[in-house]
């Protein structure tokens, strides 16, 4: 094995890079940010970014692969990546890649992430087969919606049948109960090399207009027709009721035991569990998020959490640098490796 200096940390320029690739820095490592044209000047202008690698546009990723294999980099994957790579090519990956990459078709496909949740014995929001069967709040969630955007609430079948008329060319959705609660999303870090399960931190997500609609009067909401989207802008930073984290911790635990009934080494690193907690406190997950999310941007100089845990400021991207100097010291990269 190597030194872990001659190893580079790479990602796509985007999502959480910024985090990761200080992150990467802080733990001794020399780093490759992935841009496009438009955005490169911006990563150049942060002093932890080494190089810089650019592409014409995302898609074209695999046009500099090989780059990456001679610089002996290591791609750290994040929501971003994700969505441009397509969970299908994240198999065809040849560089040094960072988490189990069967994982995020399991994250990536409504069905089987359900599964995965119910084989964890997690409670989800009920999910309708048909809109004739609605008979509660759902929320109308296209396939591939772009965070969040165009999803509607339907009370009823009628109702459900009048809102799609505006979405003709929509044929892949999910009716999904429409929890009433506050939305939580809970930030893990799994190491492999120790099986030990930490929670990093948490946030809310800042939607709009879902966060901006109460601003106005309920009569003038109706008046000028508002419909209620969630495209997300950002993140805000949370603490929770502390009596809150034991459930959530063994929550976590569930998820990563039932990971690896599914796919290889199963979940492993950064992961987060989108819920939404009802006033009598009862967890409902609507989402997993199988790699490191962009709520936890609020946390690059550490959160409470992991302060109890640190004595450095340990943001969820350093925590990742950490995990593969350890592996690297200890001879044991392909346990981190997918
Ligand atoms: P998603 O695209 O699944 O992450 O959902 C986008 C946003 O819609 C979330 O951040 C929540 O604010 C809201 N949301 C999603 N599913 C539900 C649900 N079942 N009940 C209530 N709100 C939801």
């Amino acid at each position: 094995m190597t030194k872990k200096t001659s190893y580079k940390i790479a990602t796509l320029g985007s999502h959480t890079a910024l985090q990761i690739l200080k992150g990467a820095h802080d733990e001794g490592f020399k780093t490759i940010c992935i841009c496009r044209k438009d955005n490169a000047d911006f990563y150049k202008s942060y002093k932890f970014v080494d190089e810089i690698i650019l592409v014409d546009n995302w898609t074209s990723f695999f046009k500099i692969e090989d780059r990456l294999i001679k610089e002996n980099a290591i791609l750290i994957p994040h929501g971003s990546f994700v969505s441009y790579i397509k969970p299908e090519n994240v198999e065809k990956i040849k560089v040094m890649h960072y988490g189990t990459k069967g994982i995020l078709e399991w994250e990536s496909d409504r069905r089987k992430e359900r599964k995965w949740l119910q084989m964890a014995k997690i409670n989800t929001p009920k999910i309708y087969e048909k809109p004739e069967d609605i008979d509660r709040p759902v929320i109308v969630k296209f396939h591939g919606a772009l965070g969040g955007k165009g999803y509607f609430i339907a009370n009823n079948p009628k109702e459900f049948h009048e809102r799609i008329k505006e979405y003709p060319n929509e044929k892949d959705y999910a009716l999904q109960e429409y929890v009433v609660g506050v939305p939580l999303y809970i930030h893990y870090f799994h190491s492999s090399l120790t099986g030990e399960l930490e929670i990093m931190s948490f946030d809310k997500r800042y939607e709009s207009n879902a966060d901006s609609i109460g601003r106005i009067a309920a009569k003038d909401q109706l008046d000028v027709k508002i419909r209620t989207s969630y495209t997300i802008t950002g993140n805000m930073p949370l603490v929770v009721r502390e009596s809150l984290l034991p459930e959530m911790y063994e929550m976590g635990k569930r998820v990563v035991e039932a990971s690896k009934k599914l796919v290889g080494k199963g979940l492993f690193g950064p992961f987060c569990l989108e819920t939404i907690v009802d006033p009598d406190l009862k967890f409902y997950v609507f989402e997993i998020s199988a790699r490191i999310v962009a709520g936890t941007n609020p946390y690059i100089n550490g959160s409470p959490y992991t302060w109890l845990k640190y004595d450095v400021p340990m943001s969820t991207g350093r925590r990742i640098a950490l995990e593969i100097k350890r592996a690297i010291k200890a001879g044991k990269l392909e346990k981190i490796l997918g």
